[in-house]
């Protein structure tokens, strides 16, 4: 056998594995259905901008070791996620904190914020769902204007059909911060994702266009262990059903302007608007060109584009994923990581926690 490893798949949690593997002597070959490697972190670089082609990518952690585990790769520049929202015409401060209330209803003071929200606020004692979990944290006003319109683009349902663990982790403060996240860290690779990647699996062979299922017992020949960070159903041919993936399209515009809209992300909050979020790229790295690249977000049907970027943990989704997690184990010589074969939406810190605990245990087999 020419390698210990084959990686199904270059994304993040295979360059980790990979960069790993090769840390203790260990063959590799990465497999890529893509033209290019590197998953939806893959960044190109166009008219000197770092363009993030799967959606705005920042990085955020609050553990020490993968924080000094992606330095290794990469300088890190000090950009802090910081959106704003757009509804009706009107901006607003985001995610909500004293700016956003304020804006909404000129309280100046946490103290008012706090009254006012204790108003607004449904008195439900055991929200049942998204939409009734958002009405007694904030009630119908910021509900309407910051979240229905938004969660039923993103994911084609009613909110109430929703769990709320979607959208727990947006902050509702009542001071003055507009940081997305708690973190300790966060930033953006200084020369962009795909080089911090290509350093990473440095000296590892990559085949590009290559479907790991049009061959797989040539592959699978080929290597002591798979690595697959493909999706789960597919790999296990359906037997116990699909699961199901929410998609996006991503719709590229450029401007012979310095700048757009100001900042790196403005979310679309209303229903009418069919796309969610305008990504402006270059301010993801305080770029001074002349020149600037938005990119337009639209949710879309995972049978229309075929690209899984969002799983859907549903109730019916996870009992089909935990009937293919009783399939998986290491004996069989397949390890299965990343966001697709483990069906959560992880960040990519939890990509690397994963990759990390993953490896430890295979390699002390
Ligand atoms: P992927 O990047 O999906 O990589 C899997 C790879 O496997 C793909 O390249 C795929 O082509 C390949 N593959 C699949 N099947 C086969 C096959 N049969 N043969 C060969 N190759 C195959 N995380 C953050 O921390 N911060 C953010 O701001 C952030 N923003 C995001 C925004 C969007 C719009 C999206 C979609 C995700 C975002 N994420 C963010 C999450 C981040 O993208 C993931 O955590 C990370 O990229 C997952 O890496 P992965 O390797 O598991 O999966
Ligand atoms: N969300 C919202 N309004 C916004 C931004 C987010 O209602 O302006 C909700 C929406 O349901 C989304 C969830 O919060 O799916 C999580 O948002 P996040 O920005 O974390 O999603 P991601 O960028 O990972 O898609």
């Amino acid at each position: 056998m020419k390698y210990d490893y084959l990686i199904v798949g270059s994304g993040l949690f295979g360059c980790v594995f990979a960069n790993l593997a090769k840390q203790h002597n260990k063959r590799c070959l990465i497999l890529e259905k893509r033209e290019h490697a590197f998953g939806n972190c893959y960044t190109e670089l166009k008219n000197d901008i770092h363009i993030h082609k799967y959606g705005p990518h920042i990085f955020h952690t609050n553990n020490n070791l993968i924080w000094d585990y992606v330095k290794q790769f990469s300088n890190f520049n000090n950009f802090i996620y910081k959106p704003k929202v757009s509804y009706q015409q009107k901006l607003f401060s985001f995610p909500i904190n004293l700016m956003t209330l304020h804006q909404l209803w000129g309280v100046r003071t946490p103290n008012e914020a706090i009254l006012k929200i204790n108003q607004e606020k449904y008195n439900l004692r055991n929200p049942q769902n998204l939409e009734e979990w958002a009405l007694s944290q904030v009630g119908e006003e910021i509900y309407y204007k910051f979240i229905y319109g938004y969660t039923k683009k993103q994911w084609n349902t009613d909110p109430k059909n929703l769990p709320a663990s979607i959208i727990k982790r947006l902050p509702i403060r009542f001071y003055f911060d507009e940081n997305y996240y708690f973190d300790k860290y966060q930033g953006i690779p200084i020369d962009g994702y795909s080089k911090l990647l290509a350093r990473m699996i440095d000296g590892i062979e990559v085949v590009l266009g290559t479907d790991y299922f049009k061959k797989q017992d040539y592959w699978d020949k080929k290597c002591k262990y798979i690595v697959y960070t493909g999706s789960l159903d597919k790999f296990f041919n359906y037997e116990y059903g699909e699961l199901d993936y929410r998609s996006l399209q991503f719709k590229s515009e450029e401007y012979n302007i310095k700048d757009y809209q100001g900042n790196a992300a403005i979310n679309y909050t209303e229903e009418r608007i069919p796309y969610t979020r305008i990504i402006e790229h270059k301010h993801f790295h305080f770029n001074d060109n002349d020149k600037t690249i938005i990119t337009k977000e639209y949710p879309a049907n995972f049978k229309d584009t075929q690209e899984p970027y969002y799983p859907i943990n549903n109730k019916k989704n996870d009992f089909i994923y935990n009937n293919y997690k009783k399939l998986l184990n290491y004996e069989n010589k397949s390890i299965f990581g990343g966001r697709l074969a483990e069906y959560r939406y992880y960040n990519m810190d939890q990509i690397i926690a994963s990759a990390m605990s993953k490896f430890n245990k295979v390699s002390n087999m």
